[in-house]
Formats: structure tokens, C-alpha cells, sequence
């Protein structure tokens, strides 16, 4: 029998995220360009009588705040957990530790991340071979963003984030990412999207923003394109709930970014710099700034969720 079984999955950083206005449903209509960067939390499965959990690593321990990584059902490996054992009919019966290096509500898809690793890993240590596409409908139920982390690599995102196509990129793209000491709630971010187009301070969404830019740039470089082509509606709304951001995207591009951007719906700050090399040496520049809690250089395009051997 299986005694452990450990999967990885990736954070992301949106190159291009376009939000249309808020649908019935309750969810904005996304365009966007999902990058997988190299920043992994991972999860162990082991054997056991029913389910439990434990998190460690970033955004848990003393000084985390009591509710920012959910212990219990809330947790989407939890729920991922429970989705995978009714689909393929055995019982939800597992021991899951995560490891997170990706930190929470930072607009990194840590979670997403988590939930795809879950999936991976139960697949392996409960023998249910469930397809690539199966787990794929399965991430969609769990989250928007969770299909990307099972995916990675680059993708076009549209629907409200989770119909995926694949985009080609032929080059590595290196980044910083500006990691601050407190997150920000996604569904908040959303809201004042809405306020300030209610208030006619920003377009109102209806027209998505072409991808076609960024994916071009994305394909070919150099990333003077690149940083010409990069866009996310969510800054905005970012940068209202959170003043202290505009500081932040002015010290990264004090720094030497080629350009400096809001990554997801913050308040991670995402710098792509020109190479590793570059990247090396704005991270310095940028842990020098002392505007960021953690400072990470990272690269992508890396692969989606898979088994760690
Ligand atoms: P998004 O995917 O919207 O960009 P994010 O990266 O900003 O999200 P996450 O790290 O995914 O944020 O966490 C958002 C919230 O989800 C957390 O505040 C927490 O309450 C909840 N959550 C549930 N499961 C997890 C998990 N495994 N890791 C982190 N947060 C989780």
C-alpha cells in the first residue's frame, strides 16, 4: 500500500487580466493570461481513518492572524479532498499536510494551488486514475483559478477564469514578486471594481481588453514588449483599498523593473525584470527598499500541478 504520496503546484502571476461587469451569477466575466511561477506549496497524503489536515510555512504560525489559513472545511484542500473521494466513490479517508511557500490572500492563487495539489496527490495515494479531464471539471468546481494550478505553464483564461486554452511561450520570463505583511480579500478587491465604476472613476468593462498583445509578447519577448503589454483591471480597485501599493510599485520601478504590476487582485507586486540575472539584482535592490515583507525572485513558465518523485 501507498504510504505517502506528495504533489506540487505553482503560484501565478496574471499578465493580462481584463474583468467585464458583474454577471447574474455573481461572478465578472475574465480575460486573462495566467504565468505560472516558480513558487510551490506541497502537499503529502498519507493513509489514515477519515480526513485531516495541517498547514504549515507562510501565513500560519504566531503573528498569521487566527483565520487566514482555514484549518477545517473552509480549507480548499479540504474541499478538494471531499469532491475527489464522491466523484470516484471511496471514502474521503487521508492524513493532508501542506507545506505553503506561496503566501495567503496575496492575489497568488495559493489556495487554487493547494486544491490542485490535493487533487493530484489523492488521485496517486487512493489509485482512483481519475483523467486529466475529470480532475480539470473537478478544480473548476472548486475555484476559478484552481484548473490554471492544475494546468500551469501559460494559459488563456475566459468564462470567470477557469475555461482554459493553452498560449505558447518560447522563453523564460523572469519576475520579483514584492510579497506584503497583509493580505487583501479577492471578493473585496471585486467590490471596489464596482463601486469606482458605479462612481465612473474607471471604464466600465464592458468592452474585455484584447490578450492578443501580451500573448504575441509572451510568445516572441523582448520584455521591453512585454512590459508594454501588461495589464490588470483589479489595480485599480488594488490601489484604493490599499495606498500604500502605489509606494510599493514606485519603489520596484526606482529599482530598475522593466515594469511593475499588481499581480491578480494584489497586493503582491509582480517586476518582471530582463533576465535571472536582473531579476537577482532587483530582488537586492528591492529587499533594500524595505516596502515589502518577503521579496522572491521567480521564474515561469513552470508546469501545473504534479507528483513530487
Ligand atoms: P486568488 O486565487 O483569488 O488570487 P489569493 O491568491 O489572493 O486568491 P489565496 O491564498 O488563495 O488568495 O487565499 C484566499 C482565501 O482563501 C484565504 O484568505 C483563506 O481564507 C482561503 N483559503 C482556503 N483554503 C486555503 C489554502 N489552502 N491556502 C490559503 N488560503 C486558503
Amino acid at each position: 500500500m501507498t504510504s505517502a504520496v506528495t504533489a506540487r503546484a505553482p503560484a501565478k502571476v496574471n499578465v493580462h487580466l481584463a474583468v467585464g461587469p458583474l454577471r447574474a451569477d455573481g461572478f465578472h466575466e475574465l480575460r486573462t493570461v495566467y504565468l505560472a511561477v516558480s513558487l510551490f506549496d506541497t502537499v503529502t497524503a498519507r493513509p489514515s481513518d477519515g480526513l485531516s489536515l495541517t498547514v504549515s510555512g507562510e501565513g500560519t504560525g504566531p503573528g498569521a492572524g487566527a483565520d487566514v489559513v482555514p484549518l477545517d472545511s473552509r480549507n480548499l484542500v479540504w474541499r478538494a479532498a471531499e469532491l475527489l473521494a464522491r466523484h470516484a466513490g471511496v471514502p474521503a479517508d487521508a492524513a493532508l499536510d501542506v507545506v505553503k511557500t506561496i503566501p495567503a490572500a496575496a492575489g497568488l492563487a495559493g489556495g487554487s494551488a493547494d486544491a490542485a495539489a490535493t487533487l493530484v496527490a489523492l488521485d496517486a495515494l487512493w489509485g482512483t486514475r481519475a483523467r486529466r479531464e475529470d480532475l480539470a471539471g473537478l478544480a473548476a468546481e472548486l475555484g476559478s483559478d484552481v484548473p490554471f494550478s492544475l494546468h500551469g505553464g501559460v494559459a488563456l483564461g475566459s468564462g470567470r477564469g477557469e475555461q482554459l486554452s493553452p498560449v505558447l511561450a518560447r522563453r523564460r520570463w523572469d519576475w520579483v514578486l514584492g510579497i506584503a505583511g497583509e493580505g487583501l480579500s479577492t471578493p473585496a478587491v471585486y467590490a471596489e471594481l464596482d463601486r469606482l465604476r458605479a462612481d465612473g472613476k474607471v471604464p466600465d468593462g464592458e468592452t474585455l481588453a484584447p490578450a492578443e498583445p501580451v500573448i504575441a509578447a509572451l510568445r516572441s519577448g523582448p520584455p521591453q514588449a512585454l512590459a508594454a503589454a501588461l495589464l490588470n483591471d483589479l489595480q485599480a480597485p488594488a490601489l484604493a483599498l490599499r495606498p500604500a501599493l502605489r509606494r510599493a510599485l514606485r519603489a520596484v520601478s526606482d529599482a530598475g523593473a522593466a515594469a511593475a504590476l499588481v499581480s491578480g487582485s494584489g497586493p503582491t507586486v509582480a517586476a518582471l525584470a530582463d533576465d535571472e540575472r536582473g531579476a537577482l539584482r532587483l530582488a537586492a535592490a528591492v529587499a533594500g527598499a524595505g516596502v515589502f515583507r518577503t521579496v522572491r525572485a521567480v521564474h515561469g513558465p513552470v508546469p501545473g500541478a504534479r507528483l513530487v518523485t
